[in-house]
């Protein structure tokens, strides 16, 4: 059976899913906390304008958390009703967010629907759970969580080998301890020939001019980063 070719929202040709995909879109449900458009403010993806599809539900609890009105609650919708309200934004880049996306198994096939639409999709996850099954179009940015985050022991170390140059990696340092412990990771498995590592500051505990300051003094191969969101729209949520 062929397929009526169609205009997804990136502008792009793509050709209408099959009614038997349609169904399964139908089928497979997600626990969604938001969907937004807002600019990227973390990333080596900063800057675009991006829609986010904040996925509901964490099993970790980052000391400085600050999205933690998604551990739970949200609402659960079929993957098709995601993909119609992200059509809607008509922008080139997706972002996948949560909580912890990767915690609900219908995040993988979001991401690979996102992906044969044509969109630009990134993954934010934490480090915690397997990023091996994740479709190979999508720019994974994982984090390493630090000592201060609390959270330390759940990074899952098997992910490194699955990541792929253009993904990146995350630290965010709480305060000098942090900081040694990074750097010292980063030297140890050559982090920054495997993907962008990026270090960004806990906001309002480490002040961003000292992290600046501590990478340059080591000649660090890793990239200092402020979540631009949060210079332009400080706290405010959906933004
Ligand atoms: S992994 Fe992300 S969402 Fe979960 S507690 Fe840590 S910072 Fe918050």
């Amino acid at each position: 059976m062929s397929s009526a070719p169609s205009v997804n929202a990136t502008g792009q040709n793509n050709v209408a899913a099959p009614a038997s995909e349609e169904a399964a879109r139908q089928s497979v449900t997600l626990r969604v906390s938001e969907i937004f458009l807002s600019i990227q403010g973390e990333s080596s993806l900063v800057g675009w304008p991006t829609v986010f599809v904040r996925l509901s539900g964490c099993p970790l609890r980052c000391r400085w958390c600050d999205t933690a009105y998604a551990f739970t609650g949200g609402e659960r919708q079929n993957l098709e009703r995601v993909l119609t309200q992200v059509r809607t934004f008509g922008v080139r880049h997706v972002c996948v967010t949560g909580g912890e996306p990767l915690a609900q198994p219908a995040a993988l096939p979001l991401l690979r629907a996102l992906a044969e639409e044509g969109y630009v999709v990134s993954l934010e996850t934490s480090g915690a759970f397997s990023v091996a099954e994740v479709d190979q179009r999508v720019h994974v940015v994982m984090d390493l969580k630090a000592p201060g985050s609390g959270e330390v022991h759940r990074n899952l170390w098997e992910n490194l080998a699955h990541l792929k140059p253009s993904d990146d990696v995350k630290i965010v340092i709480a305060d000098r301890h942090d900081y040694d412990w990074a750097a010292a990771m980063v030297r140890r498995v050559e982090l920054d020939r495997r993907c962008t590592v990026i270090f960004s500051p806990v906001a309002g505990e480490l002040a961003p001019t000292t992290l600046a300051e501590w990478i340059v003094a080591d000649r660090l191969p890793v990239r200092f980063q402020l979540q631009l969101h949060k210079v332009l729209w400080g706290e405010a949520r959906g933004r």
